[in-house]
């Protein structure tokens, strides 16, 4: 499945699944923007793929959650490769508040980036596509769109990856008759930097583990390929779909 040519926008891509996945893309043959609030690792992140790989790859600094960093982004991106293939709706955080004690700044925050950021960026990269009379949109949802994640209090995060999913499907219908196709992935827990380093998260860990049928986290690496998929032409007749990438998670 090879990308070659193909000009993609990752946001969230300076580390962790955007990044992980973004380095597929490149070794697929693509050129990159890489988006992301943290334009320092952003830029390494660009660097390094084209570095590793015969690409164009540049760096964004955009805040998902603003129209007018949003429309900015995606102005950069045609004028540097005049056109926009695919993008990648990634960027996104967590927040454990119980649900009683949640304020309504700290629910906005994780719905903003979570649910609107998603709803922005495929929108602006929709319009085009939809000129185009062609494109591919990815959206990062979570199981957590599926289940409720014990024990961590993230009614916020569930409710936003839930919106996601349907998110997806609403724009998968919408665009499907102009050739915009409109998928998302749903991953369990995955071992990022951010995860596998922090020491409040080495208990959940543990029990993460204990949980789960395959008794461990996914790799980053392993979202790569189905995103591969989705970017290029062989995923013609998927649109509309909700891939869950959890290693059995939400099937117990
Ligand atoms: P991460 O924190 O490593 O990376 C997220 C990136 O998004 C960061 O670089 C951050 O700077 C950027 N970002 C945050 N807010 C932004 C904003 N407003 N505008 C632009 N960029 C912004 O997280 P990750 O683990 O790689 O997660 C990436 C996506 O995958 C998120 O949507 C997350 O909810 C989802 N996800 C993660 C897991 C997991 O276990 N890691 C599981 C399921 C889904």
């Amino acid at each position: 499945m090879r990308l070659d040519g193909k000009k993609i926008i990752v946001t969230g891509g300076a580390r962790g699944i955007g990044k992980c996945v973004a380095t597929a893309f490149a070794e697929a043959g693509a050129d990159l923007a890489i988006v992301d609030l943290d334009i320092d690792e952003a830029t390494k992140t660009a660097r390094e793929l084209e570095e590793n790989h015969a690409n164009i790859s540049i760096a964004i600094k955009a805040d998902v959650t603003k129209p007018e960093d949003v429309d900015a982004m995606i102005q950069r991106v045609l004028d540097k490769f005049g056109r926009l293939d695919v993008a990648f709706c990634n960027a996104g955080i967590c927040m454990n508040v119980p649900a009683e004690e949640m304020t309504y700044e700290q629910w906005k925050k994780v719905i903003d980036i979570n649910l609107s950021g998603v709803f922005l960026t495929a929108q602006a990269a929709g319009k085009i596509m939809l000129e185009q009379g062609y494109g591919s949109i990815i959206n990062t949802a979570s199981m957590s769109g599926h289940i409720v994640n014990v024990p961590q209090p993230q009614c916020s995060y569930n409710a936003s990856k839930a919106g996601v999913i349907q998110l997806t499907k609403s724009l998968a219908v919408e665009w499907a008759s102009r050739n915009v196709r409109v998928n998302c992935i749903s991953p369990g827990y995955i071992g990022t930097e951010l995860t596998l380093n922090s020491p409040s998260l080495q208990p959940l860990i543990k029990q993460w583990n204990e949980m789960a049928p395959l008794n461990r986290l996914g790799k980053p690496e392993e979202l790569q390929s189905i995103c591969v998929y989705l970017a290029g032409d062989t995923s013609s007749f998927t649109t509309g779909a909700d891939f869950v990438i959890d290693g059995a998670f939400t099937a117990i």
